[in-house]
């Protein structure tokens, strides 16, 4: 029970409240209108308010005065006034983390989607004849150059390309998967649901490690419509695993007149090899292979925007193409301004201009000595300590687990302050950095840091060393 001293002081303060309006009376308030506008400066009194009437009545204040409250209002009114979706800096080392907007765009990219958003544009228009065209034209040719492809069609995410390939190949027939390949990526995309939602009747066949040839060819009926081999992305089984060759896989399919299905997961669209990643099928490979129809992602290894490719034989791209959920699934301007000129800088062979890439690409060497230059100004702040170590960073988005990339971390300690405290007040920063704590320290991979945005990481620990001091 409160104190009948304590309900008489707090129905005196809870009194003493001003009134929303008074607030935004005040001069000070009043001037603070052009920046953050009417709306959001009223949104600000109001949570101010709330939180002042909370606390009164749970005993933690004991005044009202005007002037903390109008600063209280403006801190509020810059939080408030944020869009909802704005830019993070990366410090994970995830090159392509879901959570945070996977790939980031090449410059080209942006700068196409700006040239053609603003005005008209022939997104369905033939400019030759004058005449009404598809939007499949802008990225048609280009996959034909760079994967040999007869056609290919883009959809908003891979998850919607192969639901949109096995609807229309195999809706009321059956579709065979090896019982290794039924994965599922991110929670919501299973291959049996996705199976199940398209109208198709998934045979499984093998065991979870070991898929025969034989295994796909004793299942085979005549109510078979499609074969379907699924990149298994983010998980691998090793030990004592088979599964068959693609060639034979292909030959088995073409052999019952059955087209092959490929869900490839990433869209990589050379040989990453060279640089450490051994098992991500080039898309190309499977074409050359013989592979009916491939779908990929537009915002994993290519390093585009969100999107969804199908491609492969005409023939079969044009039963897609004509099918009603094409228009409910199909991409729009500005994916199609991005992904052209990404696929461009892969055709002119500028792929380091393409983020998650170069990212992907960058050796422990390069991140070294950006590490060594935070490390050392972060030393120099009273209360913290840095230091590099080998780490490893990973590409993420589903792709090949197994594979890591060598890094260099900072690794942050602070005398006063638990990692799990520094990485929210990190989170915190007006452009919020989003950092790891492992084995309870904190750790920033520069890898997935844009160079300028280092300067800005520096400052931010400058800033929490300074209030540090102002607090004590
Ligand atoms: C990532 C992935 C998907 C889903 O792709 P989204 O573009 O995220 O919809 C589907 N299949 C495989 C094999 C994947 O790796």
């Amino acid at each position: 029970m409160m104190s009948p001293d304590f309900n008489a002081g707090a129905a005196s303060l809870l009194r003493q409240i001003p009134s929303v309006d008074e607030l935004l009376g005040r001069p000070l308030l009043r001037a603070a209108e052009p920046r953050w506008g009417h709306r959001n400066l009223t949104e600000a009194t109001r949570a101010v308010l709330r939180q002042l009437r909370a606390e009164i009545i749970s005993g933690q204040r004991e005044e009202v005065s005007l002037g903390d409250l109008e600063q209280q209002i403006l801190a509020e009114a810059e939080r408030v006034a944020r869009p909802s979706l704005q830019p993070v800096i990366n410090a994970t080392g995830v090159v392509l983390h879901t959570n945070l907007g996977r790939a980031p765009l090449a410059a080209a990219a942006l700068e196409r989607m700006t040239t053609v958003a603003g005005r008209y544009s022939n997104l369905e228009y033939d400019l030759e004849r004058g005449q009404r065209g598809k939007r499949d034209q802008h990225t048609d040719r280009l996959f034909n150059e760079l994967l040999g492809v007869e056609r290919a069609l883009v959809v908003n995410n891979n998850a919607a390309a192969v639901f949109l390939t096995l609807n229309s190949l195999a809706e009321r027939g059956e579709v065979i998967v090896s019982r290794g390949e039924l994965i599922e990526i991110g929670g919501s995309f299973r291959i049996p649901d996705i199976c199940a939602k398209s109208g198709c009747l998934l045979t499984e066949v093998g065991t979870t490690n070991r898929t025969r040839l034989s295994d796909y060819a004793g299942a085979m009926n005549e109510r078979t419509r499609a074969l379907l081999r699924v990149h298994p992305s983010n998980f691998r089984i090793v030990g004592f695993t088979e599964r068959p060759h693609l060639d034979d896989l292909v030959e088995l399919a073409h052999r019952h007149g059955v087209p092959l299905i490929e869900d490839l997961g990433s869209g990589c669209l050379m040989d990453l090899a060279p640089y450490g990643m051994a098992d991500e099928p080039e898309a190309a490979r499977s074409v050359r292979a013989g592979v009916d129809v491939i779908t990929f992602s537009g915002d994993k290894l290519l390093g585009g925007p969100q999107a969804g490719v199908i491609a492969g034989r005409r023939e079969l791209l044009d039963r897609i193409r004509a099918n009603p959920l094409f228009r409910a699934l199909r991409v729009d301007k500005l994916t199609i301004a991005a992904l052209t000129a990404t696929l461009a800088l892969y055709l002119d062979n500028q792929i380091d201009s393409i983020p998650a890439q170069r990212m992907i690409r960058m050796r422990p060497g390069e991140i070294e000595p950006r590490a060594a230059k935070l490390a050392a100004r972060i030393e120099t702040l009273p209360g913290f300590s840095a230091t590099i170590e080998a780490g490893e960073s990973v590409i993420g988005g589903g792709s090949t687990p197994a594979q890591s990339l060598p890094t260099r971390l900072v690794i942050v300690r602070h005398a006063q302050r638990s990692a799990e405290q520094l990485e929210r007040l990190l989170r915190q920063n007006a452009v919020p950095i989003i950092a790891r704590v492992e084995r309870e320290r904190l750790q920033l991979d520069l890898r997935t840091v844009f160079e300028d945005q280092d300067e800005e990481i520096s400052r931010a620990f400058e800033r929490l060393a300074t209030s540090d001091k102002e607090g004590q």
